[in-house]
């Protein structure tokens, strides 16, 4: 394996090729490299056996010209703070292309979930909440779930919150379990976004999907639900996935609903009866018509990029294929989804969880369904549109849409 690329090095080079083509100011681009703030906080927290264990933790708000930031807090041991500042800077262009009003955030705590109690793990979120809440708010950061985190998290967080302001606010985080103000639709929404986007890329590429098969690379929130409505919405058969200790394949397709039991009842898709194990490093190189990263950063490089099979990749993960291999693929002429495109729609849901808190008034699956295909198909057409005018790969076609529209607003604004 090549060396392991720094995620916000590689936000900053995807951007400078994105102003490079567009031509941007360079004091623009210059103020669209940095995150506007970041705060760092360190987190006392009571564990089950008595003592007292020292956490890190960071928020990052990188732009916010378009509105309120908005982003994940992740829970991984290998947190880093210029992963959250790539995240962050990922958010915001997300936001931009789905145009919502909204900027760019991200959180994090360095720290293992999986070692931690049911009990350790509430102290441990209503810690960051403290150390965050002057920080955040509906009107100034939102966070949400991202990679170890779960909507009871988020329950938590907005109760400490709550009980700190010492007034209900619900739209100060989102994601939140449906009876305190989540949104309906929101649990697959990220998996939803990316399933439409896959559609409207076939439809693109003159391609018939039904029977055809998907590979999934991680089998969390994202993963699980673009499995199902795979199937379920295009007729994919998902012939492999994986998690962080191994994948499991069957060429006839899985049985996903099967596949999600055994992995709630053992923790991992290793050992299930309805397929083989095979090496998890395989998935991302079978011989597949969609491939689908929803892991974790850097798992495309240009050790495999030359490898990977699939006509389509669809990347729900954030940021998993670095410059180099995206070069290889889109030279090979593997069509790629973008990460701040194809996974937006969690956060195109989160928007809708602000807007029905703010209003206290809250609206059917279907009709949630129904605005998150709009803005999704929407914003694929402009994607596919700016990869026509300036004839360039559609991550680098996606920033020159999302930047533009936060260098407007920068301007507008009399920031440059
Ligand atoms: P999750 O914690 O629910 O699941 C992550 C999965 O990836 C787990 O199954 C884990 O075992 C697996 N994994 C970790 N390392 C792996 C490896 N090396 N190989 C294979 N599998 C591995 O997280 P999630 O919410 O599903 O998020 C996954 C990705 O999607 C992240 O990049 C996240 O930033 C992105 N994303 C998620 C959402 C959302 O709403 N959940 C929204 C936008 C983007």
């Amino acid at each position: 394996m090549g060396e392991k690329r720094n995620s916000f090095e590689i936000a900053q080079q995807q951007l400078g090729v994105a102003a490079q083509v567009m031509g941007l100011d360079p004091t623009v681009h210059e103020l669209l490299r940095w995150p506007m703030r970041e705060y760092h906080v360190t987190l006392p927290v009571r564990m089950d056996d008595g003592s007292t264990q020292i956490f890190h933790g960071f928020r990052v708000q990188h732009n916010d010209a378009l509105g309120p930031s908005k982003g994940g807090i992740r829970f991984h041991p290998d947190e880093t703070i210029d992963t959250i500042r790539a995240l962050a800077s990922w958010m915001t262009w997300k936001c931009a292309v789905l145009g919502l009003p909204l900027g760019g955030g991200k959180g994090g705590v360095i720290c293992n979930p999986k070692k931690l109690s049911a009990g350790e793990l509430e102290r441990l979120s209503r810690a960051y909440v403290r150390a965050v809440a002057r920080f955040i708010g509906e009107d100034v950061d939102v966070p949400a779930p991202d990679v170890y985190t779960t909507p009871q998290i988020m329950g938590w967080m907005m109760d400490e919150y709550a009980t700190m302001s010492g007034r209900s606010v619900p739209g100060m985080i989102t994601g939140k379990p449906l009876p305190l103000g989540g949104s309906a639709g929101r649990h697959d929404s990220t998996a939803r976004g990316g399933i439409y986007c896959i559609r409207e890329a076939a439809r693109h590429l003159g391609l018939e999907l039904n029977g055809r098969s998907m590979a999934i690379q991680g089998c969390g929130n994202a993963g699980q639900y673009a499995a199902i409505l795979g199937g379920e919405l295009l007729g994919l058969k998902t012939v492999a996935i994986s998690d962080s200790q191994g994948c499991v394949y069957n060429a006839d397709g899985l049985d996903v609903a099967a596949l999600g039991q055994h992995k709630r009842a053992t923790g991992s898709v290793v050992g299930f009866a309805g397929g083989e194990d095979v090496p998890a490093a395989d998935l991302l190189t079978l011989d597949v018509d969609v491939l689908m990263p929803a892991a974790i950063e850097n798992q495309i490089t240009a050790d495999n990029a030359g490898q990977v099979k699939a006509r389509i990749v669809a990347e729900l993960a954030n940021g998993p294929t670095t410059p180099e291999a995206d070069e290889i693929l889109y030279n090979r002429g593997v069509y790629v989804i973008p990460d701040f495109l194809c996974n937006a729609g969690g956060v195109t849901v989160s928007y809708f969880e602000q807007v029905q808190n703010a209003y206290r008034f809250y609206w059917s699956e279907e009709e949630v369904y129904r605005l998150l295909d709009e803005r999704m198909t929407a914003s694929f057409a402009a994607v596919a549109a700016a990869a026509d005018k300036y004839q360039v790969p559609n991550r680098v076609a996606a920033y020159t849409v999302a930047v533009g529209r936060v260098a407007e607003a920068c301007k507008l604004r009399g920031w440059v």
